[in-house]
C-alpha cells in the first residue's frame, strides 16, 4: 500500500489561476510530482472536518497552513495512529494540538521566517491605517462625500507616540526596525527572550514589563505565538488597565485577544482602534461581532501569505519533507516539537513576562 499524505488548503477558485498561488487546494504547494515521484498518495483538502476525518487513519505526512486552520485537536491525532509528520506551510503551529501531538511522538515543523517581512509590513500598514484615520477617509471618497473635518478630528501622526510589542522575535523585531524611522517617542517590548543589548541598540527599542507596555503605550502590536499563556492574554481586566485610547493591532492569533473584551472595550473607548488579519475560528463566522465593530481595519487572514511569502513556505514545506523521507535532520529552527518534547523555545512560557 502505498504511503499517504494530506494537505488542507483554502479553495481560491478563479483566483487559483494565477499559477504563484501555490497555498491554495488548486495549486496544491506545488507538491504533486515531488510526492508521487516518492511514492506518496497525495490527497488535497479544504475540508477541514469530515473528509480530514475520513483521510486520517492512514494519513503519514499532515501539511496544513494557519490561513486555512484544520484544527488539529487530540480527538484527531487519536484517529491518526500513522501520523508521524505535521507540517505548517507558513508560521504559527498553535492549530495543533501541540501537547497531545508530543505524547504521540509526532514531529509538528513549520517553515519559520519564511513570512515575517510579509506580517511586519503588514503590522506598519494597519498601524498607520488606525492611526491616519485611513479607513474612514477613504470610504468617504468612494460613497462620494467630502467631510475633511469627521477624518482630521480622529487623525493623528504617529511620531511622537509610545509603541509596543509583545512579543520581539522575528516579526516583532522587524516592526521596530520598520517603525524607527517614524520617530516615535518610545518603542517598547515585552518578551520573556529579550534582545541583546547590540540589537536593542539598533532599534532603539526598551524592555518593559507586560503591565508597563500595556499602561503607557499608544499603539499595542502583538506579535507572540499563541499558548497556553497568551489564550485570552488580553482580556477585560487587562483591558481595565489599559491606557484610555489605545491603538491595537493583532496579526499574531485571534486568540490571543478575548473576542467579546474587545468589543466591550472597543465600546468603551478604551481602544480607540483595532485592526489585524487574525480571528478565531477561521474563516470568521458571518456574524463575528469583530466585523461591525466600531473603528476597525480588519482583513481576513493573508498578511503572511502574500505571493513572496507563498514561494517561500512552499519551497520549506518541500525541504521539510524532503530532510524527513531522506532521514537527515530538521533546521532547528523549523521544529515546534519532536521526540516528545518542545524544542522552540517560543512556545513554552517559563512565567510572567
Ligand atoms: P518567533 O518565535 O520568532 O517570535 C515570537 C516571540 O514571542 C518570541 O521571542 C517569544 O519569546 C515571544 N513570546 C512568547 N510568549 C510571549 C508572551 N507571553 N509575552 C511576550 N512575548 C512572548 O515568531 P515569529 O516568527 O515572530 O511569529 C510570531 C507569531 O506571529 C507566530 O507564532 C504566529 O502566531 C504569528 N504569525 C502570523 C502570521 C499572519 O499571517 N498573520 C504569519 C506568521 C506568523
Amino acid at each position: 500500500m502505498s504511503r499517504k499524505a494530506v494537505a488542507v488548503l483554502y479553495e481560491a477558485g478563479d483566483s487559483a489561476k494565477e499559477p504563484r498561488l501555490l497555498g491554495c487546494k488548486e495549486n496544491e504547494l506545488g507538491l504533486r510530482s515531488f510526492l508521487e515521484s516518492k511514492g506518496f498518495k497525495y490527497v488535497v483538502l479544504s475540508d477541514k472536518e469530515k473528509l480530514l476525518d475520513k483521510e486520517l487513519p492512514d494519513t503519514e505526512i499532515l501539511i496544513t497552513t494557519p490561513f486555512h486552520p484544520a484544527y488539529v485537536t487530540a480527538e484527531r491525532i487519536a484517529k491518526a495512529p500513522k501520523l508521524k509528520l505535521c507540517v505548517t506551510a507558513g508560521v504559527g503551529s498553535d492549530h495543533i494540538d501541540l501537547h497531545a501531538a508530543n505524547k504521540a511522538k509526532i514531529t509538528v515543523a513549520e517553515v519559520t521566517g519564511s513570512n515575517v517581512v510579509s506580517v511586519a509590513e503588514h503590522v506598519v500598514m494597519q498601524i498607520l491605517a488606525l492611526v491616519r484615520n485611513y479607513l474612514p477617509a477613504y470610504t468617504q471618497v468612494i460613497k462620494g462625500e467630502w467631510d475633511v473635518g469627521a477624518i482630521a478630528k480622529d487623525a493623528f501622526d504617529l511620531e511622537g507616540k509610545v509603541v509596543g510589542t509583545v512579543g520581539v522575535g522575528r516579526i516583532g523585531y522587524r516592526v521596530l526596525q520598520r517603525l524607527k524611522p517614524f520617530d516615535c517617542k518610545e518603542l517598547l517590548y515585552c518578551d520573556y527572550q529579550p534582545l541583546d543589548a547590540q540589537r536593542e541598540a539598533a532599534v532603539g527599542a526598551k524592555r518593559v514589563t507586560f503591565d508597563e507596555l500595556i499602561q503607557r503605550c499608544d499603539v499595542i502590536t502583538i506579535n507572540c505565538p499563541l499558548h497556553d499563556s497568551t489564550r485570552d492574554l488580553f482580556n477585560k481586566e487587562v483591558f481595565d488597565k489599559m491606557k484610555k485610547g489605545t491603538y491595537l493591532v493583532n496579526t499574531a492569533r485571534g486568540a490571543i485577544v478575548n473576542r467579546d473584551a474587545l468589543v466591550e472595550a472597543v465600546n468603551k473607548g478604551i481602544v480607540r482602534g483595532y485592526a489585524g488579519d487574525v480571528w478565531y475560528p477561521q474563516p470568521a463566522p458571518k456574524d463575528h461581532p469583530w466585523r461591525t465593530m466600531p473603528r476597525h481595519g480588519m482583513t481576513p487572514h493573508y498578511s503572511g501569505t502574500t505571493l513572496d511569502a507563498q514561494k517561500r513556505y512552499a519551497d520549506g514545506t518541500k525541504d521539510i519533507i524532503q530532510r524527513y523521507l531522506e532521514g537527515k535532520p530538521q533546521k532547528k529552527e523549523d521544529l515546534i516539537v519532536e521526540n516528545g518534547e518542545f524544542i522552540n523555545k517560543s512556545y513554552v512560557q517559563p512565567g510572567k513576562v
